[in-house]
């Protein structure tokens, strides 16, 4: 062909005056949780509506312009428009931020740092689990009027779009995003110039634009570094989500964690807690030290200022997840950082070691410059109190200052529409302010039992209307025949969707075992050809494109569903995104998990799936560990963690075929005269019941605010207070602590009694060797617990020594008199530990002593 030039013409479409106002529509993320906002571009030009793939700001730059106008004069669209306005007015409205939650004050900012974050399809900076749930805390927020920012990256290509060929082979597709077309805009300052703020690198400064992106009332920062200003290589440095050798992804990090704090000040944003959603931001911490080593103040005791008002969550369960950089990298992109911080690389390097690794390890970072930090369920708080028992030293891991809060995904969000308009005429339009109320949420029983089921139903068929396009595009593009695609979609039948549907979509990582029912494919066919009793297994997902193990579980599941008598029955649908989860979580009947325990820190998807009366089986891991209540799903004990790995996949399948057969099966396709199963109407219900109101993004956030910001905020303000001045005295206490613990001693000097008549008081005593220590700078401390049997013990009650003088040169006394309270056998402990009344955690030293 003959070279030719191809120009570029856009064409902007003149908005009505009557409809100006959708452009603020589209550039407020807020229509990610309110679908008449959707419906409303949609209603305009569906096809488009597809095409620009639901993102309204996209939609606007390209609707015809007579599309417009036509609407502009239809009543039927005016009202609805109207509608929507009013809804967003309201909620835009809300009472003034910080009068919304007590102990929230009118200075309080939360600045919230994550890598990536997932609102809607529309907005690709996010790639699964992390990114929506920091999005949901986004939202959440918004929803409680919590003064709240949030920072992040804007990333040019975002994470990959998935299809999977023929044989099963996964294919990243990247797309450079024009950011015009995003729902982002940037920030520009008082005199109309964009905000720039830089960071240094080795050897020269980048530059980064500073872009916003509003999610109702919360703002999100996203940070840019392809701009003009920048090299050709500095400009990729935002370019993909989790992409890049690790160069890029500290120099990422670098630009999330030191740039986010520029941001911040250049906006003149001044947060009194920060909140750290996963170890990748954790260089925000070094940059708020140096401010502070800047203003005056020394490293130890910048370092407990900024601990203070710190939060660090983790979301990993295993040490080699948790990011980590090599030393040489460290010195070379911080060398003149330390220099500023006062500290040598020494001390610089020992705030990022761990005891078995010599790189620089962020959670470790974090962990040290955080004094509130969190794991996101029940079981994934006693994994992540084991992998970080080093920085306590002395402490016993139950015992460490980690704590959880359960993850939640946001009601709004992930409820399908049908249930909204359901909740809306059967209980009440102020459900919405009653996510949390498990009373409220009772009355789910009184929707009558053929309504429950015929939404069930129709949420069924649309998912089957969704997948049936993708697959359809799918068998195309791999060259299957039409007869091959009626094969496919022989049981995904919309008008017919009475096949019991499970579902597994989530990463393809290996920890998550896909294909752990496929231990037995002879059991599995007997489960899935029943000709009575048909099942329809659908997976979706994403392995990371340099995990070949997870790519090739994708490959196994293609194999697996291309057998010639899975056909139709196992389905792989490709492009898991945010709009495929909504689908399918809403649709299936039941939500598979089947993680290796303790891998899955939470898991969040089961909880979408749960909200919409969809039942979750799934192994006893993350948050189903604590949200399965014996009847509201199915639950898998994991076997012992030290049986061989082949066993426990085999033990564990068995588990999953036979509650499948014997109970999954059976209590689905017990239909009634009426045509439906009342049985599994009942449970489906009760699920709905007891998942709503705890599992909700709002229940997450509130835990947030009442356990770390409002404490964070407080305890902040008295460590800055008078320049500083209790940040001053706690390093200067720790450094004096730390430097005599070694010579710290206790001994008994009481001889035990070990009968008792119930009433009678022992006296304690016992001396303690403080080694230039206050007797008030430790508690000498009582454990006291019953027992019941060899294992079996109550919950230890603690009592606190006095000091009741000197005893020669070294020791000092401490005694207690105690009178047990109960009777019967008792085990008890003597400790000593460090302690002073402005610590956050009185544990937090990591330091203690026993008798
Ligand atoms: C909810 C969600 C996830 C997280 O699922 P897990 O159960 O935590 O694995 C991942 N991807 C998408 C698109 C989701 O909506």
């Amino acid at each position: 062909m003959q070279k030719r030039t191809t120009y570029a013409l856009t064409v902007n479409p003149r908005i009505p005056e009557r409809l100006v106002r959708l452009e603020e529509l589209a550039n407020n993320l807020w229509y990610s949780w309110d679908r008449a906002t959707r419906a409303l571009f949609s209603r305009l030009d569906a096809r488009l509506w597809e095409a620009v793939e639901h993102n309204p700001k996209a939609f606007l730059k390209r609707v015809d312009e007579s599309l417009l106008i036509a609407a502009a004069e239809d009543p039927t669209f005016l009202s609805n428009y109207n509608s929507v306005l009013s809804a967003f007015d309201s909620y835009h409205s809300e009472p003034a931020r910080h009068q919304a939650i007590p102990g929230i004050g009118a200075r309080d900012q939360i600045a919230y740092f994550c890598f990536e974050f997932g609102f809607h399809e529309s907005l690709p900076v996010y790639s699964g689990g992390l990114g929506i749930l920091a999005g949901d805390h986004c939202k959440a927020a918004s929803d409680v009027c919590l003064p709240f920012v949030a920072v992040g990256l804007l990333y040019r290509q975002g994470y990959f779009f998935q299809t999977i060929d023929g044989q099963g082979n996964q294919q990243a597709t990247h797309t450079d995003w024009d950011f015009d077309d995003l729902p982002v805009i940037p920030v520009l300052q008082e005199d109309g110039t964009e905000v720039r703020v830089s960071v240094n690198f080795p050897g020269r400064a980048v530059a980064i634009k500073v872009w916003r992106a509003q999610i109702g009332h919360v703002p999100l920062y996203l940070l840019d570094t392809d701009i003009p200003e920048n090299s050709q290589r500095d400009r990729l440095i935002t370019y993909q989500l989790y992409g890049g050798d690790p160069a890029m992804r500290i120099e990422q990090e670098l630009i999330l964690g030191v740039g986010g704090v520029e941001a911040l000040k250049a906006m003149n944003i001044k947060p009194t807690v920060w909140h750290s959603n996963e170890g990748h931001a954790a260089f925000m911490m070094l940059a708020r030290a140096r401010d502070l080593v800047r203003e005056g103040l020394d490293f130890p005791s910048a370092l407990e200022a900024v601990a203070v008002k710190t939060v660090f969550t983790t979301h990993t369960a295993v040490p080699a997840g948790h990011d980590h950089f090599p030393e040489a990298m460290m010195q070379q992109y911080f060398e003149s950082f330390y220099h500023e911080l006062g500290i040598t690389r020494e001390t610089f390097m020992a705030l990022g070691c761990t005891a078995d690794n010599h790189d620089f390890n962020m959670t470790a970072l974090a962990i040290r410059m955080s004094r509130m930090h969190n794991g996101v369920s029940k079981i994934h708080c006693g994994v992540s109190a084991q992998i970080c028992r080093d920085f306590w030293p002395q402490i016993e891991p139950e015992e460490n200052p980690i704590d959880y809060i359960t993850n939640g995904v946001h009601i709004p969000t992930f409820l399908a529409q049908e249930w909204v308009d359901l909740f809306d005429r059967q209980l009440s339009p102020e459900w919405r302010n009653k996510l949390c109320d498990g009373e409220f949420w009772a009355s789910i029983k009184k929707i009558p039992d053929h309504v429950f089921w015929s939404i069930r139903q129709t949420l069924k068929s649309q998912m089957f209307y969704g997948i049936r396009a993708r697959l359809t595009e799918q068998n195309i593009r791999n060259h299957g025949s039409d007869a091959h695609l009626d094969r496919l979609l022989k049981f995904a039948d919309p008008i017919n969707p009475n096949v019991l549907t499970l579902g597994f979509a989530r990463r393809f990582a290996t920890y998550k075992r896909a294909t752990l029912l496929f231990e037995n494919l002879d059991w599995l066919r007997e489960i899935l050809l029943d000709p009575e009793r048909p099942v329809l297994l659908i997976f979706a997902g994403k392995a990371h494109p340099a995990d070949l193990p997870g790519q090739e579980l994708i490959r196994r599941v293609s194999e697996v569903a291309a057998m010639p008598e899975f056909v139709g029955r196992i389905l792989l649908v490709e492009g898991y995104d945010l709009r495929l989860a909504r689908r399918l979580v809403a649709g299936v009947d039941v939500w598979l998990n089947s993680p290796i325990y303790p891998l899955e820190a939470s898991g969040t998807s089961g909880m979408k799936a749960g909200i919409n009366g969809s039942l979750n089986l799934s192994i006893l891991d993350g948050w189903w560990g604590e949200g399965f209540d014996g009847t509201n799903g199915w639950g898998i004990k994991p076997v012992a963690q030290d049986v061989d790995p082949k066993m426990r996949d085999a033990e564990e399948s068995r588990s999953f075929y036979e509650i499948l057969q014997d109970q999954v099966i059976t209590l689905y396709y017990d239909r009634g005269k009426s045509g439906y199963s009342t049985g599994w109407v009942k449970k489906a219900k009760h699920s709905m019941i007891s998942l709503l109101p705890r599992y909700g993004a709002r229940r997450m956030v509130d835990e947030y605010i009442q356990k770390f910001y409002i404490r964070a905020s407080e305890q902040g303000l008295r460590y800055e207070n008078d320049g500083y001045a209790v940040a001053k005295e706690v390093a200067d206490w720790k450094t004096k602590v730390l430097s005599a613990w070694g010579g710290v001693n206790i001994r008994r000097l009481d001889s035990p009694s070990q009968q008792l008549s119930f009433g009678e008081p022992i006296h304690f005593k016992v001396a303690v060797q403080l080694n230039g220590l206050q007797p008030e700078d430790v508690f000498v401390e009582l454990l006291i617990s019953r027992q019941y049997n060899q294992t079996r013990l109550d919950r230890f009650k603690h009592f606190r020594f006095e000091c009741t003088g000197k005893l020669g040169a070294e020791e000092h006394q401490f005694e207690l008199t105690h009178a047990p309270v109960l009777c019967g056998r008792q085990q008890y402990y003597l400790r000593v530990y460090p302690c002073h009344p402005m610590l956050v955690h009185s544990l937090e030293m990591g330091l203690m002593l026993w008798v």
